[in-house]
């Protein structure tokens, strides 16, 4: 089977509780096909007159005593094998949620939100149902039939037997016919849920500019539409799962007729006794749950099989960024961009072309142009989010050879949306950092120019931001996402258009102090307002992907360029 194939590396793991469930419910099979052959036994003593008090008494007494050792069996087995199940989902969730970690912008631009949400539940709550029902209804299935056939062949009547199986391969077939069509169409169902979860994702993410222009309408009647199409789908998956009960009841049925009439005969003509034929119908009963068992084993298998495929198809797309790289530099002193080019995948021209810059530990950068020029693009080389060839170099070394782990590990990166968690302000400071002291946690909301806002906040440092930071303004956010990386101190750090938010006063505070706590470590500054950026060792100015000017503020000013205007330009309107 296709799913024990791809799970087996769970099942090689937990081989032991899976055999020791297998074997309990095996052992719970055996002693649940005792009773109907003591009925049996019974019948026939009854009928023979043989029957005495004290066998009577053995007899209610066995039942009771098979009764209470099989309660007792199902229960030890039932919760080995589904605590195995939910184990299973509980790691195919770590490992997904890890795979997704690993992943790079490629990764994300390819899958929405919504989907990653639902394979990360529905598909794999389908998963655990197929490792834990599904196993237990296969084994227990497979078990009873088995027994029960080889009591009612050997111990009563072969023909028999055979004629109640008659039905069998009709049933066999049906089974496999319905559970093809589940799987496609649990496929499209799983899919298009994906689809709806996408969308409530983004709607209530963008409820602000929903309501500001008056869509709420539209996006209802988007929403409606997904729906319809989500339960069109589910529809249609249960006008399948609807047949599988008839289709079985219908066999099994069958089989009873047989059983019943073929049994009958064969009491008059002395083949088999009446407490055998009893049994017999017993037994026939019982086969009754593995045939049920069989079809929903059909059906949970086929869903559970249909959302690990879904699951493995995400699973198996490696990220684009390789992490082979093995060589660890302790600190970059140098970093070097070698004629660098860049093309975003499946963009159609380059966003970068032909970059040549070179910096030293301790250095300031300021890259400014015109929006699109590239600069974002460019900061984000460093963090080698994408694949890069040999001219990004560290201390010499081409980046893609350095550790991923120490490369990222030098960079604190404050982009220009701010992500922000759910937490108290303390919290978000204080992400990524660990074992930080109340006197660091201050100087890094004090040199970002944070400090009067806590002050005005309701809770102070413990106000919880609430998602995405919706309780903060945008400067607030930028502020406190600097405070982050301010306090993590990294030895590159990116500031993407930081300030944009701040006035003019509090920005030349917080430029102030960057300078003075980051003397001697790198700091990448892209900025829209020059000012943000005119201390800078060397700015570039990038324009359509290319540097177009170089130099120190003073040299650009002289050069009487795009920067030139452009100062110029902002200083009259401030
Ligand atoms: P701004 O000042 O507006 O932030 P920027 O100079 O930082 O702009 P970038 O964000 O680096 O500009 O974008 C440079 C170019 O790359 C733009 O033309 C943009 O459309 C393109 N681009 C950015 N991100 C992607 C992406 N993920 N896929 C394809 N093209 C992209």
């Amino acid at each position: 089977m296709k799913l024990i194939k791809q799970l087996d590396w769970f099942i090689k793991r937990q081989k032991r509780t899976y055999m020791i469930a297998i074997i309990l419910l095996i052992i719970t099979g055996v002693v649940d096909m005792l009773p109907p052959w003591i009925i049996g036994q019974a019948i026939d003593a009854i009928r023979e007159g043989s029957l005495t008090t004290e066998r009577l008494i053995l007899i209610v007494s066995s039942l009771l005593g098979i009764m209470v050792l099989s309660y007792v069996m199902s229960y030890l087995w039932i919760a080995r094998l589904f605590g195995t199940a939910f184990l299973l989902e509980k790691k195919l969730r770590g490992r997904f949620f890890g795979h997704l970690l690993k992943q790079t912008p490629r990764f994300y631009q390819q899958h929405r939100t919504g989907d990653l949400m639902a394979l990360a539940t529905n598909d794999l709550k389908a998963v655990e149902r197929t490792a834990g029902f599904g196993v237990m209804t296969l084994v227990d299935s497979f078990n009873m039939t088995l027994i029960a056939l080889t009591i009612m062949g050997v111990f009563i009547d072969w023909k028999l037997t055979l004629a109640a199986l008659l039905p069998m391969p009709i049933l066999a077939w049906s089974m496999n016919k319905l559970g093809s069509q589940i799987h496609t169409r649990f496929t499209a169902a799983q899919d298009s849920f994906g689809v709806m979860n996408d969308q409530v994702v983004e709607s209530i993410s963008g409820l602000r500019v929903v309501r500001s222009f008056v869509q709420e309408e539209a996006d209802t009647k988007k929403f409606d539409d997904i729906t319809d199409d989500v339960m069109a789908k589910n529809m249609h998956v249960a006008k399948i799962d609807v047949l599988f009960e008839p289709v079985i009841k219908l066999l099994v049925g069958l089989s009873y007729l047989i059983g019943l009439s073929f049994g009958t005969y064969l009491v008059f003509t002395n083949d088999i006794t009446l407490g055998q034929l009893v049994s017999f119908n017993i037994y026939l009963g019982m086969l009754i749950w593995p045939m049920y068992a069989f079809g929903e084993l059909i059906n949970v298998v086929q869903r559970g099989t249909a959302s690990l495929e879904r699951i493995e198809t995400t699973m198996n797309e490696v990220p684009d960024v390789s992490s082979t790289g093995t060589v660890h530099i302790d600190v970059p002193e140098k970093i070097t961009f070698k004629s660098l080019s860049f093309r975003y995948p499946n963009a159609n021209r380059e966003s970068l072309e032909d970059i040549v810059l070179h910096v030293s530990r301790g250095e300031t950068i300021g890259i400014v142009g015109p929006t699109g020029a590239g600069k974002t693009t460019l900061l984000r080389q460093l963090l080698r989010e994408y694949p890069i060839d040999d001219s990004l170099l560290v201390n010499g070394v081409p980046i893609s050879d350095i550790k991923l782990e120490t490369v990222r590990g030098w960079s604190g990166y404050v982009s220009q949306e701010h992500l922000l968690f759910s937490k108290t302000v303390r919290d978000n400071i204080r992400f990524g950092v660990d074992d930080v002291s109340d006197e660091a946690l201050d100087r890094a909301i004090h040199l970002a120019a944070f400090d009067t806002d806590i002050e005005h906040l309701e809770n102070g440092l413990d106000t919880v931001v609430g998602e995405q930071g919706v309780m903060l303004s945008g400067g607030q956010k930028q502020r406190l996402s600097i405070a982050r990386a301010l306090l993590k101190n990294p030895e590159i750090l990116l500031l993407d258009d930081s300030l944009s938010a701040v006035d003019a006063k509090t920005e030349s505070r917080i430029i102030d102090s960057v300078r003075t706590s980051r003397e001697a470590k790198t700091t990448f500054i892209v900025a829209h307002r020059l000012s943000a950026v005119a201390h800078a060792d060397q700015i570039l100015v990038l324009q359509d992907g290319r540097v177009t000017e170089r130099g120190t503020h003073d040299q650009l000013m002289e050069r009487h360029g795009w920067y030139y205007e452009q100062f110029i330009r902002q200083g009259e309107s401030e």
